[in-house]
Formats: structure tokens, sequence, C-alpha cells
């Protein structure tokens, strides 16, 4: 097969393939951007396959950085693009099922394009536009098909975050997983154990994000590998909830609010501990965290001008998509009102600190002054209060904080 037209992203990279292969080795266009061009959808990153050992790269080009040459992959500045250019290779013994104990490099493509996960991802692309197709991809591809590369069983045993990539792939092209790929997957899933939860984590976050996120995770549930993710044990029951409590047509507007709804679905108690174990940064914690207060609060009662200061008008929007998928009762329409008339949104924009409290009143730095600018924060958010240097002082006499 030939693509009709070679997508721009592939041809601006040309010059790099044809300097490669001045140089007397060969290289290609190999991974996804290969798939999402065949199907026509948007190509990311163009990554680059070639038989020149990285040493022999580093030497075609003028200017490179080491990005992980140990992998064998070179990175090549180009005018204004960067490419990441790697040897082809073959990833033999996995002692750890988690990486390749020694990557070999080879010569060959077709050795390359056999270590890949799925048969849609192990396409090369040529600089005529030729698809080299060794796997019957193409086949696969029309017919919405994830099949594992060679023995399935062997691939997912050699690295289990096939599993998950595979969940993954299924939720971002809405394909279905070939039977015996599939059963592979389940066979080999409490392997799932032994891989690190950062990379887990972010194939589970693309699944979430994905158009098709509800067939990936019924993939995630009906292959039993939700077993051997952290938190997740005997949690089938809840993980469907994402599926029958959300409307069919929802999507995720962001990963804080789509692991916000897996927490709320699972019932976690402790939100902070669950994102511990999956390895989350501490921002994204937070927001969890605060999403999933956000949602309690609104069980029992409607937005109020302090809940709208604490979290901000973009959580509780959040929130109100979740409920509005459910049914529940939704007003974004007082949720805008309540931003557009508070009075600060920030505790920064008050005319009054803590230093011209000291300076004001001779108070000391501690709990208690935090108590009185917490006060204050309070009663101007609130609406009792101006936010005016004057009114301020008074109130604090007034409240005989001093
Ligand atoms: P995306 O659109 O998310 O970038 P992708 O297919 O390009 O999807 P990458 O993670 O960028 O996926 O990997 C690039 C290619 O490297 C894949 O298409 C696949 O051929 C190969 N690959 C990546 N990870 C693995 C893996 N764990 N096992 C086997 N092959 C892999
Ligand atoms: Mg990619």
């Amino acid at each position: 097969m030939k693509l009709n037209n070679l997508p721009s992203e592939f041809q601006e990279a040309l010059p790099i393939l044809e300097k490669i292969k001045s140089a007397g080795f060969d290289a290609y266009f190999v991974g996804g951007s290969v798939r999402d061009a065949i199907l026509g959808r948007p190509i990311h990153d163009v990554d680059i396959a070639t038989s020149s050992y990285p040493q022999e790269t580093k030497q075609i080009f003028r200017r490179t950085v080491d990005v992980g040459i140990e992998h064998g992959t070179v990175l090549v500045l180009e005018g204004a693009h960067e490419y990441e250019v790697t040897t082809f290779r073959t990833e033999d013994v996995y002692v750890d099922f988690r990486r390749p104990s020694q990557v070999s490099f080879v010569r060959s493509l077709e050795e390359d394009l056999k270590r890949r996960d799925f048969t849609v991802n192990a396409f090369a692309l040529d600089e005529k536009a030729q698809v080299i197709d060794l796997f019957d991809g193409l086949t696969d591809l029309s017919g919405k098909i994830l099949r594992a590369v060679g023995v399935p069983s062997e691939r997912f045993g050699e690295d289990a975050l096939r599993i998950m990539r595979g969940f993954r792939f299924a939720a971002v092209l809405d394909f279905e997983i070939e039977p015996v790929t599939f059963a592979a997957m389940k066979e080999t899933a409490p392997l799932l154990e032994k891989i690190s939860i950062e990379r887990i984590f972010i194939e589970f976050d693309k699944l979430l994000m994905a158009c098709f996120w509800r067939k990936g995770l019924q993939f995630l549930i009906d292959s039993q590998a939700y077993q051997y993710l952290p938190c997740l044990t005997n949690q089938a029951e809840n993980l469907q909830k994402l599926t029958s409590h959300l409307s069919d047509d929802f999507q995720f507007s962001s990963s804080e609010q789509a692991w916000a709804f897996l927490l709320i679905a699972l019932e976690v108690k402790d939100v902070k501990d669950f994102c511990r174990k999956w390895k989350t940064s501490n921002d994204f914690m937070k927001s969890v965290h605060q999403l999933v207060e956000v949602w309690n609060f609104r069980l029992e009662k409607e937005y109020d001008k302090q809940t709208c200061y604490k979290y901000g008008k973009d959580k509780l929007i959040l929130v109100e998509e979740l409920r509005q998928s459910q049914d529940l009762v939704v007003d974004f329409e007082r949720i805008l009102d309540l931003d557009a008339h508070l009075t600060i949104h920030d505790k920064h924009e008050i005319v009054v600190n803590g230093g011209h409290l000291i300076k004001e009143f001779g108070m000391k730095p501690g709990p208690d002054l935090g108590r009185i600018l917490n006060a204050i924060e309070f009663a101007i958010v609130d609406g009792h209060l101006e936010n005016e240097q004057e009114a301020i002082l008074d109130f604090v006499k007034e409240k005989g904080h001093l």
C-alpha cells in the first residue's frame, strides 16, 4: 500500500530519511504516526527507525542530543523540528517483566518491527510513502482489530504494560481486541503488579480521556486486569458504575475530573492514600481531592459564595458536568453568577495583609494572626466586609481580635 498524500509532518521529516540513506543506511518512519496517517487521524510525533547505530547517526547530523542512547535513540534537531531517531533493535531477555534487560541493536527492519506490541503499531513507511506491513496490520486496521505481534502470551509476558496499552488503544481507536490476544491479556494480567505504577497511570489516564473510554474500560473489567491495579481489587461493580451512571455520550473534560469520578464510583474514603498508591503528582492529588469534596458538598447543598471562592468556578463546573451526565439537578448559571459577584478570587487581592496588622496593632506572627486573616477573608467573601483598609482595620478592632 502506498499513501496517496504524505502528510506534511512526514514531508518535513523527509530530509532526515534522505540524509541517513545517503550515508548508506536504511531509515523509515515507524510507530503510531504511521498508523494514524493511514487512518487519517492527526499525527503527533514522527518517529524514525534506522539501521545506523547511535554513534553513526550522530555523525550524519550536525545537531543531535543523546536522549536515550542506551536504547538507541538520538534526538536530531533539524530546523525548528526535532526527531527521535532510533536504531533498529530487538529486546531479547526480560528478566523482571518490565524492561528489556538487554537491548540489541540490529541492522534489520524486520527484527525491529517484530518487537512492537500490536500489528497496527508495527508498520514502517519509506520515503516514497510505501507502507511496509509485515504482520498484516492493514487488514487489522480496516477490521478495527488489535492483535499482538507474534505469540500474544509471550509478548505480554515480556512486558505486561502492553496489556494496558492494548486497552488504551481500544479506547482511542474504537478497536476490538482479537480473541487470542485478549485471552493472553487475561492470562498474563497478574504480571501488571510488576509494572511501575507511573507507567500504568499514564495508560489508564489516556484510556479515560479517549473518545471510546467505555470500550477500553470494559476490556479492563472483562479481562479482570483491574484485580492487579492498586485499590481496584474486587471493584468490578464499582468500576462498572463509570459506564452505567454516566450518560452514553459523556466525555471527561479533564484527567482530574475522570479520576475524581473514578474515586467517587469506587467510594474511596481516603483520596490521598489512593493517589499515593497510584503515585500521582501532589498537584493532581490536590485537584482530585477537591473535586471529590465539591461532589460531596453538592450532594447536600447548593453552591454558595464560600464554596465558589474556595474551590474556584472551574472545579464547580467539572462537578456539575458529572452531575448533569447522571441526570442530577444542575445549575451552571448559579456558578457563573456566584463567580461574577465574588468580591475577591484570591486572598492576595485583600488590601490588608499580616504585615499591615503587625505594624498597625503590634501583633505577633503566629496562629492568632492566621485566624484573624482567615476571619477577614471569610467576611470579605461573604460580603459583610469591604475590601478596604479602614473597614478591615475597624473590623479587626470591633471583633475584639486584639
Ligand atoms: P501515541 O499515539 O500515544 O503516541 P504510539 O503508537 O505512537 O501512540 P508510543 O508509546 O508513542 O505509541 O510508542 C511508539 C511505538 O513504539 C508504538 O507504536 C509501538 O510500535 C512501539 N512501542 C511502544 N511501547 C511499546 C511496548 N511497551 N512494547 C512494544 N512496542 C512498543
Ligand atoms: Mg507516539
